[in-house]
């Protein structure tokens, strides 16, 4: 099989090519390392064809699209805060960025197309474990981005035929979680504090719950999304499970600071995975007790990722608290 990952350089994507690797599939990445980095794909040297492009401008890099079997649209920016202060590069890179990928798959008749979508298209739900069909509602622009580029996706398949599943991912972690400048993802903010023994920033009182899911169950999904033979169709991938903040620092272990809840934050995220379960006859394998063994095992990777504190976190979520308080 010949794969197509965009975004192959990112935390789910470079995950995404070692599975397809192994497999013994031929793969292209293409990326334009905003968030990727070539150091996530510095173990698969020489075995890919590694090409940094902008897919949200027309350019020449569609031609790596021919002979493709599968395609997998993983390139997007992510994180909160950055969406809310750039509205418009988000929609250029996840909106503009997604329509430019289906017009390529269109035109050289790709056999399958497998998008990743957020949780967070379902803001707070009222459902838990939250299905597919619950209400849609994006609270920022990251969210609202993912949701558009899923219906382009969706509407493609419809309209032109282009054979597409879209994957709404919950709380992806693991190694390689993007360690950007910009305060992100919860753990790399507390893979960060351990490392310089600075105190876990939990918000609120920590009782939280997120649906913490191992990138490896996810890239796994990915995988049997694109050998299935649904059309159209939208799948949550989750862990099964939902975990307490408070859970997570016990296992991470070290001293702990409270910080204001954020606004518009769902106290729970757990995604109903029946559909995926039974459709992909996929089950995410790996518990939190083993996956966050495995991020201390590799915690060198955040060594140089910002050590947040509540200060500067304060700072760097001003226009979450004036835009979604
Ligand atoms: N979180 C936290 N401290 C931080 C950052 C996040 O306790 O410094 C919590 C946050 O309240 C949420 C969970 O970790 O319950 C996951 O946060 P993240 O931003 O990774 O994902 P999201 O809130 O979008 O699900």
């Amino acid at each position: 099989m010949k794969s197509l990952v965009t975004g192959g350089a990112g935390f789910i994507g470079s995950h995404l090519v070692d599975i397809l690797l192994e497999k013994g599939d031929e793969v292209i990445v293409l990326d334009n390392f905003t968030t990727g980095r070539p150091e996530n794909l510095s173990h698969v040297e020489g075995k890919i064809n590694l090409i940094e492009t902008d897919l949200s401008l027309e350019k020449d890099w569609k031609k790596h699209f021919k002979n493709v079997d599968r395609v997998f649209h993983l390139a997007a920016l992510a994180d909160i805060v950055p969406s809310i202060e750039n509205p418009d590069s988000y929609f250029q890179s996840n909106v503009t960025g997604t329509f430019n990928v289906m017009k390529a798959c269109k035109e050289f008749d790709i056999a399958k197309v497998v998008y990743t979508a957020s949780s967070s298209c379902y803001g707070i739900p009222d459902i838990f474990p939250t299905p597919e069909t619950a209400e849609i509602r994006p609270q920022y622009p990251y969210a609202l981005t993912k949701l558009l580029g899923e219906q382009i996706v969706l509407h493609w398949s419809n309209v032109y035929g282009v054979s597409s599943v879209s994957t709404r991912l919950f709380n992806v972690y693991g190694p390689r979680s993007r360690t950007s400048g910009t305060y992100g993802a919860v753990f790399g903010v507390f893979l960060a504090q351990k490392l310089s023994n600075k105190p876990y920033t939990v918000v609120g009182d920590g009782t939280q719950t997120r649906d913490f899911t191992h990138v490896k169950d996810v890239a796994s999904a990915l995988v049997a999304a694109s050998e299935s033979s649904l059309e159209g169709e939208i799948l949550n991938i989750g862990s099964d499970n939902t975990y307490s903040i408070n859970q997570v620092v016990g296992l991470l272990e070290g001293e702990v600071v409270y910080i204001p809840k954020r606004p518009g934050e769902p106290d729970v995220t757990w995604a109903d995975i029946s559909k995926a379960k039974e459709m992909l006859e996929w089950n995410p394998k790996i518990s939190i007790e083993e996956g966050i063994e495995d991020l201390l095992d590799n915690i060198d990777y955040w060594s140089e990722a910002p050590v947040w504190d509540p200060d500067s976190i304060s700072k760097a979520t001003k226009k979450w608290f004036e835009y979604l308080g």
